[in-house]
């Protein structure tokens, strides 16, 4: 019986994704804790995008011996170019320098199924157990034991659970915190992951493809972005305002919601490129004609200040803190959550419920920081007139001018954040 933080020696791992696997090896490794994990879904997913990973989570990728790995199949690059609808560029800046300098790591974008390869790889070198295919029906606590339930009748019990169940998570909904609900943005993404042809890879010298380039649209933000080191497969997405489908909140309203987005997404954006004849309008026309599944996804948050554990169950990622994916943080702060929680563990001193109140004290000012720094860079994806686009255009423009020539570059505005190193923090 664990009543105290250094007594802790297993735990049950809910979920099978990031935020659980990299919980697992490093508790595994720097805590000798024993975890064992339940995924819900029959087997690994092959849904997904790219994700962005800065500084701060490569940092701690490193630390777990698998930043090569992701390297390895990854774009590394943190300039964006902004282009204008008639094709000119309207300014570039690196999302990432002065954050690499401070920390020795840029930016990088990978496929969500190629990092979960890389993750899976790692917890089967360790022979750490993941079960797939389980749905979890009920948590209770007795005798200083989490016991959980499965709809296959199978039973597990450890000294501590991890919620790591995403933002529909089961374990928040059945036990840490039943009344929460995500909440819709009002944002949708549409998106696509296509190779990249010998024309879309040489089709401007500036290099359109080998960085994050992005146009802003009347109807939200269109992006595109490599996946791999030889640029040879191309994630774009188009962000935009969808309202909640008004017949129904529930899966088959967004379903129906969702087919006739991805149905008009081609159409729409080809008449948002309009008539423009420039060499960056000729390739987005080209990279949309060429697409040929479009995924669409609402994107949801949680609200901030909600419990994240109760007695011996701890919620971690985005089952306690999904946020949108504007800041590119989704996997940075899981990795952030993991770090903070295996120093936890590490407590001689603390008494459970007080080390999990420390733990989630710190934690809270991070997650809620990020949630702000999405939300504000989520505002170009609303819908507006064209010449609020084009005064955006040159706002953005002049500020990009103004951030290189007075030095604010050098100050490091807008990526402090991605220098902190979560491992400093003590209890
Ligand atoms: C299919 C999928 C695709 C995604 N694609 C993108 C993307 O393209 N870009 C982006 O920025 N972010 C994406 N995300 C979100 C991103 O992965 C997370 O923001 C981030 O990695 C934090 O990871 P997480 O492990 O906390 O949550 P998630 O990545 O959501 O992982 C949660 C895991 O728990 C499993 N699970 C859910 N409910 C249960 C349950 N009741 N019992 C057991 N297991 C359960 C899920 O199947 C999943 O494997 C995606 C998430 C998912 C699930």
């Amino acid at each position: 019986m664990a009543n105290a933080i250094k007594d802790i020696q297993n735990t049950i791992i809910i979920g099978g994704g990031p935020a659980a696997v990299l919980a697992a090896l490093r508790l595994h490794r720097s805590n000798s804790i024993s975890p064992v994990l339940y995924e819900i879904r029959p087997k690994p997913t092959t849904l997904g995008g790219a994700i962005g990973i800065p500084a701060n989570g490569l940092r701690l990728l490193n630390q777990l011996g698998l930043y090569e790995e992701c390297v390895a199949k990854s774009a590394l690059t943190s300039k964006l170019v902004l282009h204008a609808l008639n094709g000119c560029v309207m300014g570039e800046m690196d999302m990432a320098d002065w954050s690499e300098k401070q920390t020795g790591f840029g930016y990088l974008r990978i496929r969500r199924t190629d990092l979960m390869d890389v993750l899976l790889a790692a917890a089967e070198r360790e022979n750490i157990p993941i079960h797939f295919g389980k749905v979890l029906t009920a948590i209770e606590e007795k005798d200083g034991r989490v016991l959980v339930q499965f709809a296959d009748g199978t039973t597990d019990s450890a000294d501590f659970l991890l919620g790591c169940d995403g933002i529909h998570s089961s374990v928040r909904k059945l036990y840490v915190d039943p009344d929460v609900t995500p909440e819709y943005t009002g944002i949708a993404n549409m998106f696509s992951l296509i190779p990249a042809g010998h024309d879309l890879t040489t089709a401007s010298e500036s290099g359109p493809i080998a960085n994050l380039n992005a146009t802003l649209t009347s109807d939200g933000l269109f992006a595109i972005s490599p996946t791999t080191p030889a640029s040879d497969l191309l994630y774009w997405f188009f962000s935009r305002e969808v309202p909640l489908p008004a017949s129904d909140h529930g899966r088959d309203g967004w379903e129906a919601t969702g087919k006739t987005e991805v149905d008009r997404c081609k159409t729409t954006l080809l008449q948002l490129l309009g008539e423009e004849k420039s060499e960056w309008v000729d390739m987005l026309r080209q990279l949309v004609q060429r697409t040929e599944t479009v995924k669409f996804y609402p994107i949801y948050k949680l609200p901030t200040g909600r419990p994240w554990f109760r007695g011996r169950c701890l919620i971690i990622g985005d089952a306690a803190h999904a946020m949108p994916p504007h800041a590119s943080q989704g996997v940075s702060m899981a990795l952030e959550d993991v770090f903070l929680l295996s120093t936890l563990l590490k407590s001689e001193h603390l008494a459970l419920d007080q080390g999990l109140a420390a733990y989630v004290t710190k934690r809270k000012l991070r997650t809620d920081a990020m949630l702000k720094k999405a939300e504000r860079n989520g505002t170009v994806r609303k819908q507006t007139s064209p010449w609020r686009v084009r005064a955006n255009e040159l706002a953005i423009s002049g500020g990009l001018w103004l951030y290189k020539t007075t030095g604010l570059e050098r100050l490091g505005i807008g990526q402090r954040d991605l220098a902190y190193d979560v491992e400093t923090e003590k209890f």
